[in-house]
C-alpha cells in the first residue's frame, strides 16, 4: 500500500540536506533495531515512524526489509506507507500504530489470571496505570468486573492464535521467512493484530533452495535448535519459534503463568531450544491438565512444532488446517473459536441445504471402542471405529491422541480405522469423521471442514477393564436425492 505520503509523486523520497522532512514527531512507541520508533501523522493517518542512522549508504538489510514489506499484503501484516532518506538517515513509515505488542499483552494477561484485582499483591515494579490504559484500549475493562476482564483478555489471546497462523501461512506462501517470530514482533491494535519487524527476514523466492547458512539471526529465546547451532535452516525454524509463542499463549489460557513456563527452562539462557528435554517431560507428565479437551490438541500441536528435528515440524499450512479441525472438535461446547471473524473461512452452515425438499435421511450406526491386553508393564490396546452401514461414504477419520504422543495426530483415509498403542494410562481419543462430498451429518455437533466436508466429532475414553469394550452411537446422515 506504499503511498505518495510527502506529495512528491513517489512513496520513496530523497530529501536534500537543507530540506526539512515534513513530519512531526509524536509519542515514543518503542525501541527499534537501530533507533527509536515514534508516532507521526501523514495523509491524516497515524503511522509508526522508524529512523535508522546509516553510516555510509543505505545498507542491504534496510533495503531488504523495504523490498519485503512492499511485496506483502495481508490483513495481519504491517503495511509500508512510505520511506525516505535524509542526510544519513533512512526513514520508514509503517501502519498501523499499535496499542502494544503481544509480549506486553501476555504479561498483562498473566497479571489478570494470577491476581484477584488490579492491585492485589501490589508490586512496585508494575505500572498499573499504563496497564489499565492499555487494556482499556484493547477493549478490556478491568474497572467494573475483574473476572469478566480476565475472560475477555483470554478470549482475545486465544483467538490471536489463528490470526498469527494465517499471517505465517501467507509469509511462507510468499517465500518469505520471518526469522524473528516472537511476541514483541506481533502488534495489537484495539481490534487488529499485525506481524511486524522484517529486519531479519529473508526473501528466498529468488534462491533455488530455502536453506541458507549465513542469514541474520533472530532472538535467542525463541531460536530453533538448528539456528542456535548455526546450522542451515529453513521455514521450519519459523515454525519452532511460533511453537514457543503458541505454548506460552495456550499455557496462559490454561492458568499456567509465565513464571511457571519460565521454570520449565532452567538452563543456560532460558531459551526454549536449550531446555527442550525439560519441556518435553512437562508434555509427558504434568503439563497437559487443561480446561477444555480441545486445548490438549492445541498443546499437542505446539509440541510437534517444537520438534528438535525440523523435518518433524508441521508446515504453516498444516497448522492452519489443524486449528480448523480443533475448532470442529470443540464446536459443540461453549468454548472459544481459535480465530477471530477476520480469519474464519466462509463455509456453509453444517445444516445448509438440508431443508430442501429433495433431502434423504438415513440412520448411521457408528461402532467405537477398544481392545485391550495386559502386558508387563502396562497395557497394549487397539482403538477402532467402524461404520457398518455407511462405510462407503466415509471419506476419512482424523484421530487426535494425547499430547504425550510424539505424533498425536493421524488421518486414516481407508478402513480399518484403527490405532494401536501401548502404555500405562488411559485417555480420551477424539476423532472427526469426514464424509464424502454430497453427504452431511445431521447432528447439531457436526461441523464443516475447509473443503466443505461434513465433520462429526466423537470421543472415546480407553477402557482397560475388559478385553473388548465397544459402544454403538446412533447418528443420522443426509444427502440430496438425485431424482
Ligand atoms: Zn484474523
Amino acid at each position: 500500500m506504499a503511498l505518495d505520503w510527502a506529495h512528491r509523486g513517489t512513496s520513496h523520497v530523497q530529501f536534500q540536506a537543507e530540506e526539512a522532512v515534513p513530519l512531526e514527531q509524536g509519542r515514543f512507541l518503542g525501541h527499534g533495531m537501530n533507533g527509536g520508533v515514534y508516532e507521526t501523522t501523514c495523509l491524516g493517518m497515524a503511522v509508526a515512524w522508524k529512523r535508522r542512522y546509516c553510516r555510509r549508504q543505505i545498507g542491504t538489510q534496510e533495503l531488504r526489509e523495504m523490498d519485503i514489506l512492499k511485496k506483502l499484503d495481508h490483513r495481519h501484516i504491517v503495511k509500508l506507507v512510505g520511506t525516505y532518506t535524509h542526510e544519513s538517515f533512512l526513514g520508514i513509515l509503517l501502519w498501523p500504530v499499535a496499542t502494544c505488542d503481544l509480549g506486553t499483552f501476555m504479561e498483562d494477561v498473566d497479571h489478570l489470571v494470577s491476581h484477584q484485582s488490579m492491585q492485589s499483591d501490589y508490586d512496585p515494579e508494575i505500572d498499573y496505570q499504563s496497564m489499565e490504559q492499555r487494556l482499556r484500549q484493547l477493549r478490556i475493562d478491568t474497572f467494573s468486573d475483574w473476572p469478566s476482564a480476565r475472560r475477555a483478555a483470554l478470549l482475545r489471546l486465544k483467538q490471536s492464535i489463528g490470526c498469527i497462523a494465517s499471517a505465517i501461512v501467507y509469509l511462507h506462501e510468499q517465500s518469505i521467512r520471518h526469522k524473528d517470530i516472537k511476541p514483541s514482533n506481533i502488534l495489537l491494535t484495539p481490534t487488529g493484530l499485525y506481524v511486524t519487524d522484517f529486519g531479519t527476514s529473508t526473501d528466498f523466492s529468488g534462491f533455488s533452495q530455502s536453506v541458507t547458512q549465513n542469514g541474520e539471526r533472530g532472538t535467542p529465546k525463541y531460536f530453533a535448535p538448528e539456528v542456535a547451532e548455526y546450522e542451515p535452516n529453513g521455514r521450519s525454524a519459523d515454525i519452532f519459534s511460533l511453537g514457543c509463542v503458541f505454548l506460552e499463549m495456550i499455557g496462559l489460557c490454561n492458568q499456567y503463568s509465565l513464571s511457571s513456563m519460565l521454570a520449565l527452562r532452567p538452563k543456560k539462557d532460558r531459551s526454549f531450544h536449550a531446555n527442550l528435554d525439560s519441556i518435553m517431560r512437562w508434555f509427558n507428565f504434568s503439563g497437559t491438565e487443561v480446561q477444555w479437551p480441545a486445548d490438549q490438541h492445541l498443546l499437542a500441536l505446539a509440541r510437534q512444532m517444537l520438534s528438535r528435528d525440523p523435518q518433524k515440524r508441521p508446515t504453516a499450512d498444516h497448522i492452519e488446517r489443524r486449528l480448523h479441525l480443533i475448532d470442529a472438535i470443540q464446536r459443540p461446547r461453549p468454548s472459544t473459536p481459535l480465530r477471530r471473524a477476520c480469519c474464519r473461512p466462509e463455509l456453509p452452515l453444517p445444516m445448509a441445504g438440508m431443508e430442501h425438499a429433495g433431502t434423504r435421511r438415513a440412520h448411521a450406526t457408528v461402532e467405537i471402542g477398544n481392545w485391550h491386553q495386559d502386558i508387563s508393564p502396562g497395557h497394549s490396546w487397539r482403538f477402532f471405529v467402524r461404520f457398518p452401514s455407511i462405510e462407503s461414504i466415509v471419506d476419512s477419520v482424523h484421530l487426535f491422541l494425547h499430547p504425550s504422543f510424539q505424533n498425536p495426530y493421524h488421518v486414516k483415509t481407508q478402513p480399518p480405522y484403527e490405532f494401536n498403542g501401548k502404555g500405562w494410562g488411559f485417555f480420551t481419543i477424539t476423532i472427526l469423521v469426514s464424509l464424502r462430498p454430497g453427504y452431511w451429518w445431521t447432528s447439531a455437533d457436526a461441523a464443516v471442514g475447509l473443503e466443505k466436508e461434513s465433520l462429526m466429532p466423537l470421543y472415546w475414553t480407553l477402557d482397560f477393564s475388559r478385553d473388548l469394550t465397544v459402544s454403538k452411537v446412533a447418528l443420522e446422515i443426509a444427502t440430496m436425492s438425485s431424482g
